[in-house]
């Protein structure tokens, strides 16, 4: 660290995201990544759009906030887009938390407690129950903004859409970020609700159920004056943050409604069929409606488990935190790559 660093950014500890091995070829269950290639028009939409890289992006980005309001039938004015929703979500907190302070729950996406530290964000911490589940109920009484991953981070665990609303109502005067990042896995997105309450914003991605992490493109939505307000800092930061190759490929992949839909099921009924199996096992599972499952195993440190399977050319993701200490997150894969996953862990439980 040089002597120039400002105070606040020296005092932070960064988001550790999962490993990217560029090395050796490893079955990659770590990063909640998707799978299947992208869709077969992503191709041809990237490769038309090569050719006119030396213009600018669209600072409007139209074509992506067309395409992604129309998912929920919303309007172009309620959507900004991102690099990635991580940027969605450092908009979002610049914008509105800076001098509100914002609560989320002691478990959930790392990125939260990280972009606090870099903004100077006051952060409230809401213990999730013995369960792993959110109790609306343990935000009536919080008055600054919340931000909640619904399903949540790290534990896969989803509300249904009527406890958001009742979070909403709680308290119109305080903004709700609901992040959805793995809603298409089992959840029913709130995004329609911005059309009634303008206390919500509701940020997706990409990057997960539309197999486009690589080309890092997230949106969010809220009322047109609060997306105004997002967009505002958008274009102050840089406007030309998705880049256009990225844009159309988000435009073609969100047009590639069977293959997503395709997608999606393969990952719930390989979701279900891993659970089982891992059940069989002895772990146990938490109640997933995401693409990934968090498990464990009474005698089986998460840490150990973490280790033995990237020996055996598996990585999964391990927390050292507290409450999740035990566990280890895995992500769905294929049918096939699962099956490799469940026979490492049959192999190293049977050393045991
Ligand atoms: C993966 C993830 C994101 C970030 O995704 P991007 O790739 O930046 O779009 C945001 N929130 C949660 C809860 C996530 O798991």
């Amino acid at each position: 660290m040089s002597r120039f660093l400002c105070a606040e950014l020296a005092a932070l500890k960064p988001y550790v995201p999962g490993e990217q091995p560029q090395d050796k070829k490893y079955i990659k269950l770590n990063t909640n990544e998707s799978p299947f290639p992208p869709a077969e028009e992503v191709a041809l939409a990237v490769a038309r759009r090569e050719k006119s890289l030396n213009l600018y992006s669209d600072p409007d980005c139209r074509a992506l906030k067309s395409a992604a309001a129309a998912l929920y039938g919303l309007d172009e004015g309620c959507v900004s887009p991102g690099n990635g929703s991580d940027e969605n979500l450092a908009h979002i907190f610049a914008a509105f938390l800076k001098d509100k302070g914002v609560a989320f729950p002691d478990v959930t996406y790392g990125f939260y407690a990280v972009l606090c530290s870099a903004l100077g964000i006051r952060r409230t911490v809401v213990p999730l129950r013995e369960d792993f589940s959110v109790d609306v109920a343990d935000y009536a009484s919080v008055t600054c903004p919340v931000c909640l991953a619904n399903p949540n981070a790290q534990t896969g665990i989803c509300l249904p859409l009527r406890d958001i609303e009742k979070l909403v109502l709680q308290n119109r005067q305080r903004l709700v970020i609901i992040d959805e990042a793995y809603i298409d896995f089992g959840g029913q997105s709130c995004a329609p609700l911005v059309k009634k309450y303008d206390n919500l914003i509701v940020v997706q991605t990409m990057s997960k159920s539309r197999s486009l992490a690589g080309a890092r493109v997230g949106f969010c939505f809220a009322c047109p004056e609060v997306a105004a307000d997002i967009e505002r800092v958008r274009c102050s930061l840089n406007p030309y943050n998705v880049n256009s190759m990225s844009m159309y490929a988000a435009v073609a992949a969100l047009g590639a409604r069977a293959y997503f839909e395709e997608c999606v099921q393969s990952v719930i009924s390989v979701r279900g069929y891993t659970a089982e199996r891992l059940k069989g096992m002895g772990f146990e599972v938490l109640p997933s409606s995401a693409n990934f499952l968090m498990a464990k195993r009474a005698g089986t440190g998460g840490h150990e488990l973490y280790e033995k399977l990237k020996e055996r050319g598996i990585l999964v993701r391990h927390f050292a935190e507290g409450r999740i200490a035990d566990f280890i997150r895995v992500s769905i894969g294929t049918r096939a790559q699962m099956d490799r996953f469940l026979g490492a862990v049959r192999d190293i439980l049977g050393e045991e």
